[in-house]
């Protein structure tokens, strides 16, 4: 069942001066995908959130600093992440959107969409996250905003997915000390933001709630599938989760454009429809071309209705990184 869908036309107002990959565009393109699945009458105008709930999220300097930049009419916060006029109210209506799109999941199940932009999951407690060079396209982080709203309603457990082609790594920074955040990152290794290792697992009591799946450049669909169903879903089936918190992102697309990865619809309809037990909450992160014309529909047609086989044989590389993760992991998790 497909839920909510929040979009505003305050996210094109975030926008670069000359091209860049992260522009309006890529909301047309889902919005297109939306009228032909048909789904238009779902979408709603989400509300922004205050400046406050951002201060909960992140350092209250990071957010001032912002203000100010966008204020004085600066055009980068780094050579990466442009801002514009528009980019505070888009920013604050991104993080609504994906705080509404889990308070929806939480209360009428299926999937629920926040298709917002700028995108959040590069974005740490004061911008950028773990060493990395730049804040990645993103400016407030989208996915904090719906663990948030999850734990205003009493929820405690809280299980993040991100499938975005790069490493979450300003979620996993926001919630590395936090054991009730289970946050499973799949991505490429070695490329942008040059974190999320096997060996990174969470900090103090957290150990083991932060699982990382670095996958091989070039990794293809049946990689991809043998890595979900052994580790995504089983630690997933751990958690047992009432709700799913999903950082989306298309950029692993064969094509899109910013990584090696050669996934196709096949992959992004099984995700889907493995998840479709769960209520999601879906939040929208990379993507940047033939990913969101194709990954994106996919998922939504394979969470709504179709079956994928699971054949194909992974490679050696993935078949290795996978069995060190069980390794690394099996205190925490059965696998
Ligand atoms: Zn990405």
């Amino acid at each position: 069942m497909i839920g909510e869908i929040y979009y505003s036309r305050k996210f094109l107002q975030h926008k670069p001066e000359n091209y860049h990959p992260e522009n309006p565009g890529r909301l047309w393109v889902l919005m297109s995908a939306i009228r032909e699945l048909m789904l238009d009458d779902r979408i709603l105008e989400p509300t922004p959130v205050d400046e406050n709930f951002v201060k909960k999220i992140h350092n209250p300097a990071y957010v001032e600093f912002v203000k100010r930049a966008i204020r004085e009419g600066r055009r980068y916060l780094d050579p990466d992440t442009y801002i514009s006029p528009g980019t505070w109210d888009a920013a604050l209506m991104a993080l609504g959107a994906s705080r509404l799109s889990a308070l929806a999941a939480l209360r009428y199940g299926g999937l629920n969409m926040a298709l917002v932009r700028p995108p959040g999951h590069h974005a740490g407690k004061r911008g950028k996250a773990m060493g990395a060079p730049t804040l990645g396209f993103c400016i407030f982080n989208n996915m904090a905003a719906a663990v948030l709203a999850l734990r205003e309603e009493g929820i405690k457990k809280i299980l993040v997915i991100d499938f975005d082609a790069h490493h979450g790594n300003g979620t996993q920074e926001i919630f590395w000390y936090d054991p009730d955040v289970i946050h499973i990152d799949l991505h490429e290794r070695d490329i942008y933001p040059w974190t999320g290792y096997e060996t990174e697992i969470g900090g103090g009591l957290a150990k083991g709630s932060k699982v990382n799946i670095p996958m091989p450049h070039y990794s293809n669909d049946a990689d991809y599938i043998f890595a979900w169903n052994e580790i995504v879903l089983a630690v997933v089936e751990n958690v047992n989760p009432k709700i799913i918190l999903l950082s989306a992102g298309f950029d692993g697309f064969k094509g899109d454009g910013l990584t090696t990865l050669k996934l196709t619809e096949k992959f992004f309809s099984y995700a889907g429809a493995s998840l479709r037990k769960y209520s999601i909450a879906f939040i929208f992160e990379g993507g940047y071309d033939v990913g969101l014309k194709k990954g994106f529909p996919a998922f939504v047609k394979g969470y709504e209705e179709i079956e994928v086989n699971d054949n194909g044989q992974p490679s050696y590389e993935t078949l290795k990184v996978v069995e060190e993760i069980k390794d690394i992991l099996s205190p925490w998790w059965s696998f």
